[in-house]
């Protein structure tokens, strides 16, 4: 059986991702944590009754885990709280699986420094989704047919998101750069400027949107579209948890999904 924790347990994703792991014959949960809510009964953010479980304050992360004898940390929440919580569980030993998007390269580096230097195992990835993964095969592939192509990247997410452009956005350009040798990449466009050979990136905010990603190649008198929709954040649970699984038999290293997929 393997030792899960979750921090960010009461937000959008680690609540699913609780709720996903009471399904998983393979996994337990043995810690949750978060800024808020310590002391109320990790079931109760996941809809999925009393789990005997209670919310522990991040503050006491490295207490927890080791106490607990936690394999392995999932990491939904922000970049300033990945880039502590990331070194303190692999400090314990424990495995990551961070889903936190909008990580600085700066945040990466002292992740990553930290993952190596413990000798655990990660996956990392801006996107846990089957689909999105497969999404960014396929975009791939197109980008070596249609390098002469004007490439546009739009994305669409609801009003809480904290970050933009998204992280499947950004992955979706470095996918299609690495394709093609490199790229510059343009945010947005306003003022007099005629377009040059970069990838537009775009990001639209609004509502209750789960994440919509479109990549445009745009050729003259036609276009092809590669799109996503994510009708349910139960997908990235569904993935972050399958990863899970899958780390903890791995050696260590920095893994993303297209390793836990074999795509
Ligand atoms: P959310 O705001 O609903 O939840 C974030 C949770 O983190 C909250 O409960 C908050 O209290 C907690 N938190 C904040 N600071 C903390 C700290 N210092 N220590 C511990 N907990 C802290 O957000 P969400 O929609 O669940 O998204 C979380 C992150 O996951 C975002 O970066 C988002 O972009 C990303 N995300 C990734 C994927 C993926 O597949 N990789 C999918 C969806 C969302």
């Amino acid at each position: 059986m393997i030792n899960a924790a979750v921090v960010g347990a009461c937000g959008r994703m680690g609540s699913l991702i609780i709720e996903n792991i009471t399904c998983s014959p393979e996994m337990q949960l043995v810690a949750a944590f978060d800024i808020g809510n310590v002391g109320k009964d990790a079931g109760e953010f996941a809809h999925v009754g009393n789990l005997g479980i209670q919310i522990s304050d991040v503050k006491d992360l490295e207490t927890v885990l080791q106490k607990t004898e936690a394999d392995v940390l999932i990491d939904f929440t922000v970049a300033g709280a990945t880039v502590v919580n990331a070194p303190i569980a692999a400090g314990c030993g424990v495995n990551l699986i961070i889903g936190t998007t909008g990580l600085t390269q700066e945040q990466r580096t002292v992740i990553d420094g930290a993952i190596q230097k413990n000798r655990v195992s990660a996956v990392i990835a801006p996107n846990f989704s089957v689909g999105v993964n497969v999404f960014f095969k396929i975009v791939r592939e197109a980008a070596k047919y249609l390098a002469d192509y004007d490439i546009e990247i739009i994305e669409a997410h609801h009003n809480q998101k904290k970050d933009a452009p998204s992280g499947t956005a950004l992955r979706a350009a470095d996918v299609i750069s690495e394709a093609l040798g490199g790229k510059e990449y343009v945010y947005g466009r306003e003022g007099i400027a005629p377009r040059g050979k970069e990838i537009g990136i775009h990001a639209v905010r609004g509502g209750d949107i789960t994440g919509d990603h479109t990549v445009l190649f745009v050729g003259n008198s036609e276009r092809i579209e590669v799109r996503h929709m994510a009708h349910s954040r139960q997908i990235f649970a569904k993935g972050a948890v399958r990863a899970a699984e899958w780390v903890c038999g791995q050696n260590p290293g920095i893994y993303n999904m297209d390793d836990v997929l074999g795509l």
